[in-house]
């Protein structure tokens, strides 16, 4: 079952044309995949109905086999997302915004004190736990975006355009990140991989490791494939 599947997918706001039309695509557990399109291209369409924020005119996104608009209980618990928003309160600390979370989760003390260190360590924040968020460049904030999203231990990371805002190292750095995280070098306890879907308009953050591209124009996919065979297209 593929961590995310997306069919038919499409989406009007009202009045002109479609923000997405007949999309489909899928992302593999354990894949890293891209999504490459230009500004308008529906990259944040695509989110907002895969995460059930909007519901889809037509077609449907599917989770781990379950519908997000069917349920969104089911296919919620096996998704992270870093939307282009930051989610975190500036003026506390990255341990003190993860405990939140955790506890929104309703995850245990314990447990959350855990897995809040693990994803900091995974994440090269361990030593930035104490700051307030308000003090981390903009890099270490997007990883303290990905830490919360992680929480819960999914195994599909959505990311919106996670490098915008940062300058070419911290995105090389970001980037190598996530890719650690598909590559299952992490803390988690089954040794699962998780599969990311990282949205970009920037064909040069598609790298050897990137296992799937798929590319976005005007709400149509315009191609999918391994990377190299789609990058020389795109
Ligand atoms: P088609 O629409 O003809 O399947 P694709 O380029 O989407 O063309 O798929 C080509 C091959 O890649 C197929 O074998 C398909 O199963 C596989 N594939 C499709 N999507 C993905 C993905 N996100 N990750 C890995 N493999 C994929
Ligand atoms: P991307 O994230 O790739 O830049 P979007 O999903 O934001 O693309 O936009 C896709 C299309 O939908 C664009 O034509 C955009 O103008 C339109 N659009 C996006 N959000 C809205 C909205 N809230 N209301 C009306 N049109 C929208």
């Amino acid at each position: 079952v593929p961590a995310l599947e997306a069919a038919g997918l499409r989406h009007s706001y009202g009045g002109g044309r479609m923000a997405l039309e007949d999309a489909a695509f899928t992302v593999m557990p354990g894949h890293f995949t891209c999504l490459l399109g230009p500004n308008g291209a529906g990259k944040s369409t695509l989110f907002a109905l895969a995460t059930g924020l909007l519901r889809p005119t037509a077609g449907h996104v599917r989770i781990h086999g379950h519908d997000i608009a069917l349920e969104p209980g089911k296919a919620l618990a096996r998704m992270g997302v870093v939307f282009q928003q930051p989610t975190l309160d500036l003026d506390l600390t990255v341990m003190q915004n993860l405990r939140y979370f955790a506890a929104l989760h309703g995850i245990g003390r314990r447990e959350a004190n855990r897995r809040i260190e693990a994803e900091l360590v995974r994440l090269s924040l361990y030593e930035r736990a104490g700051e307030k968020v308000r003090a981390l460049n903009g890099g270490h904030r997007r990883r303290a975006e990905i830490a919360r999203a992680l929480l819960h231990r999914p195994s599909l990371l959505l990311l919106d355009e996670p490098t915008v805002g940062l300058d070419i190292p911290a995105r090389r750095t970001l980037i190598r990140h996530v890719h650690a995280l598909c590559a299952g070098d992490g803390t988690g306890d089954d040794g699962d991989r998780i599969a990311v879907l990282w949205a970009t308009h920037l064909i040069d953050e598609i790298d050897p490791a990137t296992d799937h591209v798929v590319v976005l124009h005007r709400g149509r996919v315009r191609a999918s494939g391994a990377a190299p065979a789609v990058s020389a297209a795109a």
